[in-house]
């Protein structure tokens, strides 16, 4: 009897055995193929001249949409940044240029699930436009065969605050931060309240945000006839949005 027990026993235990090993196979693999899946999904290459030739400036907006819904969601494509860089070296054909005011709260390629290669990015306090920045865009859309300019604007914004407070940067030794407060003003005084005009009132200062990012449009209309006739042409688009902090939506604005 006893030695019955022991090779049944010992039966079981093989048996065991075999099929731990097996379910330890079953699972190598599907790891190996879960892995494969993920590596198939990382982005390797950057956007070529072709594809850059392909789309259309409406196409793009519809593109860089998808892309805020990706971050909203936080379903950020994955990329594989050596690779991208290493093709990158032989040129760029970004598909558009985004204005974004400075904020460390705004990671614009991220907002619009973009890497290496796909927008031009130019930055300044309160989005507002200048020689230098404008000189960007027409470099960006005439010269290197961008399709849309995004002027962004956000909530929350400090310069626009500021400004709308009145926050004297002169007396506080800031001449340029004055100059650039000055360039938000217009918005600033376009804008109708029905509560108190200062920052504390949120309706009334998401407006100005709003009123700030369209007039910069306006303005690089009127100061680059370039890009201005472009967008007549149909060849570029040149449109402002906001983008919301807490949700991280951007909003494109009807200009
Ligand atoms: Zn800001």
């Amino acid at each position: 009897m006893k030695n019955y027990t022991f090779k049944l026993l010992t039966v079981v235990s093989v048996l065991c055995l075999i099929s731990c090993q097996e379910a330890k196979k079953t699972e190598t693999a599907k790891q190996e193929t879960q892995q494969e899946l993920v590596e198939e999904k990382v982005v390797k290459s950057i956007l070529t001249a072709e594809e850059q030739a392909d789309m259309t400036p409406a196409e793009i907006i519809g593109r860089l949409k998808k892309g805020n819904e990706n971050f909203v969601n936080n379903n950020l494509t994955q990329r594989d940044h050596s690779a991208q860089r290493r093709k990158a070296m032989i040129g760029q054909f970004p598909k558009a240029i985004v204005l974004s005011c400075v904020d460390s709260r705004v990671p614009v390629e991220d907002v619009f699930d973009l890497g290496i290669g796909d927008i031009f990015v130019a930055r300044v306090a309160g989005n507002i436009e200048n020689a230098d920045i404008v000189g960007s865009m027409e470099f960006a859309t005439a010269v290197a065969g961008s399709k849309v300019v995004i002027v962004m604007g956000h909530t929350a914004c400090g310069a626009v605050k500021s400004t709308i407070d009145n926050v004297d940067a002169k007396a506080l030794g800031m001449n340029s931060l004055a100059d650039l407060i000055n360039e938000i003003k217009p918005a600033v005084e376009e804008t109708e309240s029905e509560g108190d005009r200062t920052s504390k009132n949120d309706a009334f200062t998401n407006t100005v945000i709003t009123n700030n990012a369209k007039r910069t449009v306006k303005n690089i209309r009127e100061v680059s006839p370039t890009m201005a006739k472009m967008e007549d042409e149909g060849k570029i688009m040149i449109v402002s949005a906001v983008y919301d902090m807490e949700s991280g939506k951007v909003t494109f604005n009807k200009d």
